[in-house]
């Protein structure tokens, strides 16, 4: 066959499962518009049991020996894989180990170590004034509420949640970040985008006892199952009760 028969039979092919996948997700997007408040409850039950089986035992995948460390360690995770972060931290704490050396350190020795994370500048500048009035208005102390840790550079709920849940292991919030907003959205728990919103979601279909380990559990789930751009849904134990699965067989 000439090459550009070929090509023009390859496109036809590739547009044709394009529609197909087109009017299986707009399928699935009206059944989860359907879906009854009971039958959601069901379907969050079996989630939950599934996210236990698959993770029974994740923990935040930080590097920290403390919530000082916890909370400037989840500032540099924005938009940086936890991995990169745990290989400046070391050199970070060695240097600066406490909320009073990291607040009184110069700013561009603070940027010259956690550069590789991005954002660098603003980052630096987050945790130096972070650890500074750490250092002048709670003590050298990370607080445990969620008020007072709002108000710390660079703290929005999402790392107020990581600190709480995890330094503290109190359920105040859902730590909502990419893996959770995309996973929760194409499990059909959620049709929001503003992670706020989203965490509202959440707080009010799961339980309150699987609030600080349902985020590390999906985010386990982004990483090994549920890859962005590429989601193993035939490996996924969630396949049956997901209105995104491509698996076959699934609804
Ligand atoms: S079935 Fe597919 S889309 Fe749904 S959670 Fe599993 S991997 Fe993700």
């Amino acid at each position: 066959m000439p090459l550009s028969a070929k090509k023009k039979k390859v496109a036809r092919k590739k547009s044709t499962a394009k529609k197909a996948s087109g009017k299986k997700s707009a399928k699935k997007t009206r059944s989860i518009a359907r879906e009854s408040k009971q039958k959601k409850r069901a379907r969050v039950k079996t989630i939950l049991q599934e996210l236990d089986k698959a993770y029974p035992s994740v923990e935040c995948a930080l590097d920290h020996r403390n919530p000082f460390e916890l909370i400037v360690a989840t500032i540099l995770s924005a938009q940086c894989t936890d991995k990169r972060v745990n290989m400046v931290t070391p050199e970070l704490f060695s240097r600066f180990p406490d909320p009073a050396s990291m607040g009184e350190a110069p700013l561009d020795e603070i940027e010259e170590v956690i550069r590789s994370t991005g954002f660098f500048r603003n980052k630096a500048k987050n945790i130096q004034a972070c650890a500074a009035r750490l250092t002048e208005e709670f003590g050298g102390v990370v607080p445990r509420s969620m008020d007072d840790l709002l108000s710390l550079a660079g703290v929005a709920r999402k790392t107020a949640n990581v600190v709480l849940g995890v330094a503290f292991k109190k359920a105040v919030g859902v730590v909502v970040d990419t893996h959770v907003k995309r996973i929760t959205g194409l499990l059909g728990l959620t049709r929001n985008e503003q992670p706020e919103k989203i965490e509202t979601d959440l707080m009010e279909l799961l339980p309150q006892e699987h609030w600080i380990r349902f985020s590390h559990q999906i985010i386990h789930h982004g990483r090994e199952v549920c890859i962005a751009r590429r989601p193993q849904c035939g490996a996924c134990t969630m396949n049956r009760i997901c209105p995104s699965s491509l698996a076959d067989g699934a609804e």
